[in-house]
């Protein structure tokens, strides 16, 4: 074990189950929670990594009435999805949990209740709209209606999408319920509250004088924020049947807000695995030795750094997060993110596109990630550091260590003679590299870590490619072979300390070196590289050369930007609204419009225009001219021939000294490109009428 094993309780953000989790979930938050994770059980601390979907609140059910089943099957259907692509992506949790769960319920009904029998919270009756058809009170998001201050009609009771303007229900002109569409009544109803104000001090000293120095600046900045605005009351139960019951008097037909439950969330998972295990729960989160850690996305600070900390302050047998490191957004192709709109990469889908490159992706997303301010996701960036680091610099010297040792000693690391200045200047650097990479991630800077990662990496194509072993085989056997045994000392450090970032990777490398069990001693295996004095001996025999990485070509590129370009094509689509109709005509109205079927005879852009094309129309009364501006969507030679609707009593009239002597019939495609209203079948002849 490390000098001072430590006990950790590390959560990341339980996903909410009403869709599956996409590129900017990892990156935001369960990459960093494993990297972290598994560098701390590496450094043979004491760790429970606990997670679970979050399977209440009303979006879920409102998800439920839309698809018309039941939420639970909302909440079976994504769990499963989700908690596959964790597996897939080697996101190493002890325990994924659900609050829909026995011992979630059982775990925050018992912390609500132990809150109320100590008087922690607030009664309060406060009048709330409700739906008399469907017998319920409206939660803020199954009320819609006019936003007062934009005049958006389709508001919803929390919030104006429009204007982004946060809402009460009541605040809403015009109020509907979302369920029935009937006109809500105003009707009381009890809750409890959350005393926040009485709160701020503790949180003053405990945040903002406490934890100036050691929380991100982006995480403590938000706190400050709203501590500084002042802090109120906040109800903790919902007028709801999904969810967990108020377990008090005066509380059927109530559950407890989602916020108040999700975060005992992690309580319960806890709990759940320690069962499993044959441990006790409760040190990992009543012992003041434990380092408790939050893992989470920035829309989530508020809950994490205030409400739930209260929470816990208030129930009185809890320890406080030592640190909450959220992290910014991460978009995609300079856009935000986004389940409604498809706007994302979504796990499972990359898995059917880059089958086994998990790595790959994580890399990716640890090298760019959002850990301060929003970062950008790009395919072309994607791409461009798997061919120009993982294959380049990782792939290619684990490559030649491993193809060389196999060809000048059948696989058997040599025994080194005498160590150069070089020699001696490398294996020194190398074993400084776990103390510089722990220290990054204690400080939770997982891109800086990885980077001194890859500068192993680096460190190890550089010296081969000084040294050139190939060359030097033929003229000094006995220098090649200590070259080589530096070289296998750098790969397998390598498959050690890349386990955190790329565990996927770490275990073929562990394998292709023949070093599975690389560590069976006392000393944890992070530390081994600077204290082992080789870290793979002479006379061990090594495995075969795989391949770790490979090129990314670019039309695999393509073929993904294709994808996010008919993701914009189809939103734009959903988007479009239908102009509004026009005024009635009668059936006089529409009989004046002579219009026929005709056919393009000749066809040629007009010069010096961009718009313009002059065309001879055979109409069956006569062959005439007509302008149309169509030139910057048809060649010409393409459509003479075409037959079209053309509306020919139209009163002439000359464009660019051309007198057009009547009107095509064109509409436009969801790309905007124009096509013509189409009479083109067979049989149909010029001079038809249309009515
Ligand atoms: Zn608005």
């Amino acid at each position: 074990m490390s000098k001072n094993p430590q006990r950790f309780t590390i959560t990341a953000a339980l996903p909410y189950t009403n869709g599956p989790i996409h590129i900017g979930h990892l990156a935001g938050v369960y990459v960093p929670a494993d990297i972290y994770s598994r560098f701390l059980r590496m450094q043979g601390h004491d760790v429970a990594f606990v997670c679970g979907s979050d399977e209440h609140g009303v979006p879920i059910t409102i998800k439920a009435k839309k698809e018309g089943v039941s939420p639970q099957d909302v909440v079976d259907k994504y769990n499963g999805i989700i908690k596959k692509s964790f597996e897939e992506f080697g996101v190493s949790f002890d325990n994924y949990s659900r609050t829909s769960g026995k011992t979630h319920h059982d775990t925050a009904s018992a912390f609500f209740k132990k809150m109320y029998d100590d008087g922690k919270f607030i009664e309060e009756t406060t009048r709330q709209l409700y739906d008399e058809e469907a017998g319920q009170f409206l939660a803020d998001r199954f009320v819609t209606g006019t936003c007062p201050k934009c005049g958006n009609e389709e508001a919803y009771g929390d919030q104006c999408e429009s204007c982004g303007t946060s809402l009460n229900a009541t605040d809403l002109i015009n109020p509907k319920s979302a369920i029935t569409g009937a006109v809500p009544t105003l009707k009381n109803t009890k809750h409890w509250f959350l005393p926040l104000d009485q709160y701020e001090d503790w949180l003053k000293e405990w945040i903002l004088k406490g934890h100036k120095a050691d929380w991100k600046s982006n995480v403590y900045g938000q706190v400050k924020s709203w501590i500084d605005d002042g802090l109120r009351a906040r109800a903790v139960t919902r007028d709801l049947d999904w969810g967990i019951p108020v377990p008090v008097e005066g509380g059927e037909g109530k559950v407890l807000y989602v916020w108040f439950d999700a975060p005992i969330g992690y309580i319960s998972s806890t709990k759940e695995w320690a069962e499993r295990e044959g441990k006790d729960w409760e040190p990992y989160w009543k012992d003041e030795n434990t380092k408790l850690v939050h893992f989470i996305g920035k829309d989530n600070i508020v809950f994490h750094c205030i409400i739930f900390p209260v929470m816990l302050k208030a129930h009185g047998d809890y320890i406080l997060p030592e640190n909450v490191p959220a992290n910014e957004f991460l978009n995609l192709e300079g856009k935000k993110l986004s389940t409604s709109r498809n706007w994302a990469v979504w796990l499972h889908e990359y898995l059917e596109d880059f089958p086994d490159q998990q790595d790959v992706l994580r890399y990716v997303l640890t090298a760019n990630a959002p850990e301060t301010k929003d970062n950008d996701f790009t395919w072309k960036d994607f791409q461009a550091r798997n061919n120009n680091e993982l294959v380049a610099i990782f792939g290619n010297f684990i490559n030649r260590v491993i193809v060389l040792t196999n060809k000048y000693y059948n696989g058997i690391v040599p025994e080194p003679g005498e160590y150069s200045e070089v020699d001696e200047k490398t294996i020194a650097e190398l074993k400084a590299y776990p103390s510089v990479i722990a220290s990054s991630i204690e400080r939770y800077r997982f891109r800086e870590a990885q980077a001194e990662l890859m500068n192993l990496a680096r460190l190890g194509n550089k010296y081969l490619a000084d040294e050139e072993p190939w060359k030097l085989v033929k003229t000094d056997e006995e220098r090649t072979k200590t070259i080589m045994y530096v070289a296998l000392q750098i790969a397998s450090a390598l498959s050690i300390i890349s386990e955190p970032f790329l565990p996927f990777t770490s275990a073929k490398l562990k394998n292709m070196l023949n070093q599975s069990d690389i560590n069976s001693g006392q000393t944890p295996d992070w530390d081994i590289i600077g204290t082992k004095e080789a870290l793979i001996p002479a006379g061990h025999q090594i495995g075969k050369a795989e391949l770790l990485f490979s090129k990314i070509e670019d039309d695999q590129i393509q073929k993904q930007l294709d994808k996010l370009e008919a993701t914009k094509t189809a939103n734009e689509m959903e988007n479009k609204k239908a102009e509004p109709q026009k005024e009635t005509a009668t059936f006089e109205d529409f009989t004046k419009m002579d219009l026929r079927v005709g056919t393009i005879i000749e066809a040629e852009k007009m010069p010096k225009t961009k718009k313009l094309m002059v065309l001879k129309v055979d109409t069956g009364l006569d062959k005439r001219t007509v302008v149309s501006g169509i030139a910057e969507h048809f060649k010409a030679e393409d459509i003479i021939g075409k037959k079209v609707t053309v509306l020919v009593n139209l009163a002439p009239r000359k464009l660019r000294g051309v007198e057009s002597q009547g009107m095509i019939l064109m509409t436009e495609n969801t790309e905007g490109k124009l096509v013509f209203v189409n009479p083109d079948e067979e049989g149909v002849q010029s001079g038809t009428t249309i009515n």
